[in-house]
């Protein structure tokens, strides 16, 4: 199902958790809302499964409204499937079990249960498992226990709050990997809520960046990576370095050096460059090393320069030694619209 949320407003006490957040996540999309811990994502999460009341504002899934003007449909009559960071599952019922529990409740007979709720537990591949409590699975399983059951709920919409933030990096990354596949087997409308930027930039077709019950800015993941639509959005999501600059007849300096700007108008401006938009090379702006984090595949370096008056991010391919010399190249730039 879609989902939209018009000027929605949670307050508690003087505090505005939710502070007029307005979206629209189409059918069958992984909508992820990403930003600090305290932003009001879980509080947004609640409002939507409806274990929040709003202030404000109005929610509607599939054009039928659920909060606002008098309307609150309870949260078992939105059809709407949350897994939380823990996963909630009965520890005295088997995969099978747990999953068919939802049809048992809706009142089919025991069989007729069990037989729907393999059909689930092929969708997030667990069927092997279906004998099994859920002590004797890793995290990653029950997390796919937990879908599955959300899916037996007739859950047209699954919310997720941090579902991956108990586990260890690796099979983390499995489990965005899984995720990505069951929502892309399943087309259920997906609201996913993470304070990892990274993975959310793994996840969403559609990212909502939220600071202090504001959405700050929503698009594809490129497109915030590329055009953050402010400085907030600019520091939390990957790495760049943000330089107070001056745009004339589309091209903003940098040091010694012109970068082509294109529809920005004439003046003082505040430029994002990513990392991987600087090169090193002998006729480039002289600057200085002062931290070295080895990445694998490459160095992530930190330089400073007496006529730049900012800390600039870069990758190099080669070690360097904290305050050694690099000349920088800066190939790319983006103006902070404003
Ligand atoms: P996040 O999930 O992004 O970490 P939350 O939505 O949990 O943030 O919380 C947002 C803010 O609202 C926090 O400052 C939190 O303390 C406050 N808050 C959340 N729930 C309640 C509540 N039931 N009563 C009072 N304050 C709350
Ligand atoms: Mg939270």
């Amino acid at each position: 199902m879609s989902i939209s949320v018009k000027g929605l407003t949670k307050i508690f006490g003087h505090h505005r958790a939710v502070d007029d957040v307005s979206f629209d996540i189409p059918k069958g999309k992984l909508f992820c809302v990403v930003g600090p811990s305290g932003c009001g994502k879980s509080t947004l999460l609640r409002l939507i499964a409806g274990l929040e009341t709003p202030q404000h504002g109005s929610i509607e899934l599939d054009g039928q409204r659920v909060v606002g003007d008098d309307v609150f449909i309870p949260p078992e009559d939105r059809r709407v499937g949350v897994v939380f960071q823990s996963y909630a599952l009965w520890p005295h019922l088997t995969v099978a079990e747990n999953v068919a529990f939802p049809y048992q409740s809706q009142g089919f007979a025991k069989a007729e249960a069990r037989a729907k709720a393999a059909e689930h537990l092929q969708t997030v591949a667990l069927t092997q498992y279906a004998g099994r409590r859920p002590e004797a699975l890793s995290g990653g399983q029950r997390q796919r226990v937990a879908l599955a059951r959300c899916l037996a709920g007739k859950a047209q919409t699954i919310l997720m709050d941090e579902p991956l933030a108990n586990l260890d990096p690796h099979l983390r990354e499995t489990m965005e990997t899984e995720l990505r596949a069951f929502h892309d087997r399943s087309g259920v409308t997906t609201l996913f809520i993470t304070h990892d930027q990274r993975e959310a930039m793994a996840l969403a077709d559609i990212m909502a960046v939220m600071d202090q019950g504001h959405i700050l800015q929503i698009g594809p993941p490129q497109q915030i990576y590329a055009e953050p639509a402010n400085e907030t959005v600019a520091r939390f999501i990957g790495r760049g370095t943000l330089i107070k600059s001056t745009v004339q007849d589309g091209r903003a300096r940098v040091a010694d050096q012109d970068i082509a700007v294109t529809g920005v108008s004439d003046g003082p401006c505040i430029l994002f460059v990513r990392p991987e938009n600087i090169q090193t090379g002998p006729d480039g702006w002289p600057t200085q090393v002062t931290s070295v984090h080895y990445r694998g595949s490459h160095w992530e370096v930190t330089v400073n320069s007496a006529g730049l008056d900012a800390d600039i991010q870069l990758n190099v391919q080669q070690p360097v030694q904290v305050g050694e010399q690099l000349r920088l190249i800066f190939e790319k730039a983006w103006v902070l619209p404003g």
